[in-house]
C-alpha cells in the first residue's frame, strides 16, 4: 500500500484507473460535511493520498480543475518542488502522527503560494489536510531577509568601523572592517564587552561616551586600536543612541571613523607649534599674526613682553597697537599692508625697524620681520616675529656717530694740512689755493707773474743706485734749496714726485733766478753716479704771464713746455718759454 502510494504521489500525474480497485473512493458524507464547513481550505484524503473530499474554498483557490477534483491525488495539489517534502509529511500523518508542514500549494494562476499544511489521522481510513495561508508572511520575511543581508553586506563594505552595542557596551553586531580593526575574528566577539577590545587608556573616554548616549545623547571620544605587529590606529568615535518610542537608549550605533593621518599631522603640527615657540623664547622673540583684510591683530605673550604691555589686556587691531609706537615710526609700523605690498612689489622681505614706548616712557628699537601670505597678488596676511634691538641698535648708532666724527677728523686734519709732508713745501692743495690768489692779484694789479717747473735730473736712476730712502733726503734738500731763493711772495709747491713749481709774482725777467737754481742745487754737491756731471742737478722750465689773462693752467703748461726742451737739450739748464706772449 505504501509502495502504491509512493508510485501515485511520485507521478503526480493524471488520476489513477478507475477500474483499480484501489482507487474506488467513497466519499464520506460526513467528510464533505466536516471540509466544507471550514472557513479556510480543507481536504479529506484516504491512506493513499487521494482526494476524497475538498472545499470550495480550496478548490477557489486551487489550479486545474482537475487537480482539484475527487479521486485525484492531493500531490497534485503541491508545487513539485514541494512533492517530495509533502510525501514525507503524508507518511508521517498516514502513521497516525499529526504533521504540520509549510509548502507550496499550487495556485489557479499557475504560480504557487505558501500554506502551512496540517494533516492530521481523522478516521481509520482518512486524513484531513487543512491548508493556511501563509504566503505574505514568507514573502515578508523573505524580504526582510534580503534586507537584513543588504545591511550586512552595506556595513561590510564600509570602511569605517561601525558596531551596534547595548546600552552597557556590549557588542551586538559589528561590521568588517571592526572586526579587522580589533584584530577579532568576525562574528567572534559579539557579545562581548566593547571596551575590553580597546587599549587600557581610552577605555575610561569609551566609559563616558556611552555614559552619554546610554543617557540619550551623543558621545564621543578619540580612540586608539592596538595591533601586535602593526602601527596603532587612531579613530574618532562617536556614539549614536537608537531610541525607543519614550525616548530610551535601546542600543548604541558606534561610527568609528579612522583618523590615523590626521592625528599624525595633528601630532606633528602640535610639535613643530612646540619647537617654534620654545626657539621664540630662547630668542626673546615676540611672534604676532595679522589678518590684513579683518584688521585683526594676534600675538603671543613675549610680544607683549617687547612692547612693554600686560597680556591680559590684549591688543586686537592695529589702531589699537599705534599709540604704543613712537610718533616717528608710527607710519612705517601701522602701514603692514601698504609695506607688504610694497616689499611684495620688489621681492624684499617685510623686515621693518622702527621704536615703541613702554609705559614708563622707555623708548626701545624693535625689528619686525614677516612672511606675508598673498590672495590674487594681495597681501592678506602677516605673520612674524618681533624682537628687541635696542643694544644693537644703540651700539650702531655709536659707531656710527664715531666713524663720521673720525671722518670729520682726518678730513680737517687733511684740510689744516697745506705742506708736503716729505719737502715741508706747499703740498697741491696748498698750490692750487695760492696759485689761484697770486693769479687773481696779478689780474687785478696787472703785475706780471713767473712761473718756474724744476725736475731732478736722472732721479729714477739715483734711486736705483743710491735707495729710495737716500732719494728722499736728496729731495727734502732741494727744495730748501729752492726755497731759500724765494721772498716771502714767492710760492714753492712739490707738483709731482720729484718736481717742484715754483711761482713768482713780479719776476719778468726770471733769468737770474733761474741760474740760481741751477746753481744752488749743483752747490749741494751731491753725487749722482749715474749723472753725466757726476753730480746732481735739476732742469728748469720758465714762463712768464706778462698779460696778465686767461688761466693760469695756460702758464704751468707753457713752463712745462719750457722743461722739456731744458731736458731735451741735456738737463742741468733751464730754458724760458717765451713763445704765445703778446
Ligand atoms: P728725467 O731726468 O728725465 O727727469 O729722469 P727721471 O729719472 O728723473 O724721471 P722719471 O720721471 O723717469 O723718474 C722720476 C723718478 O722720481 C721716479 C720716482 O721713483 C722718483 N720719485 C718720485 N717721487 C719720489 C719720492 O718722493 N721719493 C723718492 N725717493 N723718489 C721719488
Ligand atoms: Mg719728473
Ligand atoms: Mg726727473
Amino acid at each position: 500500500m505504501t509502495n502504491h502510494l509512493s508510485i501515485v504521489s511520485l507521478q503526480a500525474g493524471p488520476p489513477p484507473n478507475k477500474t483499480d480497485t484501489q482507487s474506488r473512493l467513497p466519499v464520506g458524507d460526513l467528510a464533505s460535511t466536516i471540509v466544507s464547513a471550514l472557513p479556510s481550505p480543507a481536504a479529506v484524503l484516504n491512506r493513499q493520498g487521494l482526494v476524497l473530499a475538498i472545499n470550495a474554498q480550496w478548490q477557489d483557490a486551487n489550479t486545474q480543475a482537475e487537480a482539484t477534483s475527487i479521486g485525484n491525488s492531493w500531490l497534485n495539489l503541491v508545487e513539485p518542488g514541494d512533492r517530495y517534502v509533502a510525501l514525507s509529511c503524508f507518511s508521517e500523518a498516514a502513521a497516525n502522527a499529526r504533521t504540520s508542514i509549510e509548502l507550496r500549494l499550487l495556485t489557479r494562476s499557475g504560480s504557487s503560494r505558501w500554506h502551512v499544511v496540517t494533516l492530521s489521522p481523522l478516521t481509520a481510513d482518512t486524513l484531513l489536510c487543512l491548508a493556511t495561508d501563509i504566503d505574505a508572511i514568507r514573502r515578508r520575511e523573505a524580504l526582510l531577509e534580503t534586507k537584513a543581508s543588504m545591511q550586512t553586506q552595506m556595513l561590510d563594505i564600509s570602511v569605517d568601523c561601525i558596531k551596534l552595542i547595548t546600552p552597557d557596551g556590549m557588542v551586538l553586531h559589528m561590521n568588517k572592517s571592526g572586526c579587522r580593526a580589533l584584530g577579532v575574528p568576525e562574528g567572534s566577539s559579539f557579545g562581548m564587552p566593547w571596551l575590553d577590545l580597546l587599549p587600557d587608556d581610552v577605555r575610561e573616554a569609551g566609559r563616558a561616551a556611552i555614559e552619554a548616549a546610554r543617557n540619550s545623547n551623543i558621545g564621543r571620544f578619540a580612540g586608539r586600536s592596538v595591533i601586535p605587529r602593526q602601527a596603532p590606529q587612531h579613530w574618532d568615535n562617536s556614539l549614536t543612541p537608537v531610541l525607543d518610542a519614550n525616548g530610551q537608549t535601546t542600543a548604541i550605533l558606534v561610527v568609528s571613523r579612522e583618523v590615523t593621518a590626521q592625528h599624525m599631522a595633528n601630532q606633528s603640527l602640535r610639535q613643530s607649534e612646540e619647537r617654534l615657540s620654545m626657539a621664540a623664547n630662547v630668542g626673546g622673540l615676540g611672534i604676532w599674526d595679522y589678518d590684513i583684510r579683518a584688521d585683526k591683530m594676534v600675538c603671543d605673550d613675549n610680544w607683549y613682553r617687547i612692547v612693554g604691555r600686560d597680556p591680559a589686556q590684549p591688543i586686537s587691531s592695529v589702531a589699537e597697537f599705534g599709540p604704543m609706537i613712537h610718533p616717528d615710526d608710527v607710519q612705517i609700523a601701522t602701514e603692514v599692508r601698504h609695506t607688504a605690498e610694497e616689499l611684495l612689489a620688489t621681492g624684499e622681505d617685510y623686515r621693518i625697524v622702527f621704536r615703541v614706548v613702554h609705559p614708563d616712557g622707555e623708548v626701545r628699537w624693535v625689528r619686525s620681520a614677516a612672511a606675508i601670505q598673498t590672495q590674487d597678488g594681495q597681501a592678506v596676511r602677516a605673520t612674524g616675529f618681533m624682537v628687541d634691538v635696542t643694544e644693537s641698535v644703540l651700539r650702531e648708532q655709536a659707531l656710527q656717530e664715531q666713524n663720521q666724527r673720525l671722518l670729520i677728523e682726518r678730513e680737517s686734519l687733511a684740510l689744516l694740512s697745506s705742506q708736503d709732508a716729505l719737502t715741508g713745501v706747499a703740498n697741491r692743495r696748498e698750490l692750487d689755493d695760492r696759485l689761484g690768489k697770486l693769479w687773481a692779484d696779478a689780474k687785478s694789479t696787472g703785475i706780471p707773474l713767473a712761473i718756474v717747473m724744476v725736475d731732478v735730473d736722472h732721479f729714477k736712476e739715483f734711486n736705483d743706485h743710491y735707495g729710495h730712502l737716500a732719494g728722499d733726503a736728496v729731495l727734502k734738500r732741494v727744495a730748501e734749496a729752492l726755497l731759500s731763493l724765494t721772498r716771502s711772495t714767492d710760492l714753492v709747491a712739490r707738483y709731482g714726485g720729484e718736481e717742484f713749481l715754483m711761482a713768482l709774482p713780479g719776476v719778468i725777467r726770471p733769468v737770474t733766478v733761474l741760474n740760481r737754481i741751477n746753481e744752488v742745487v749743483r752747490e749741494l754737491d751731491v753725487n749722482h753716479i749715474s749723472s753725466h756731471t757726476g753730480r746732481l742737478t735739476v732742469s728748469a722750465g720758465c714762463a712768464v704771464g706778462e698779460n696778465v689773462e686767461g688761466y693760469v693752467e695756460h702758464l704751468i703748461a707753457r713752463a712745462d713746455e719750457a722743461l722739456y726742451q731744458a731736458k731735451q737739450q741735456g738737463r742741468d739748464r733751464y730754458v724760458i718759454n717765451t713763445a704765445g706772449e703778446a
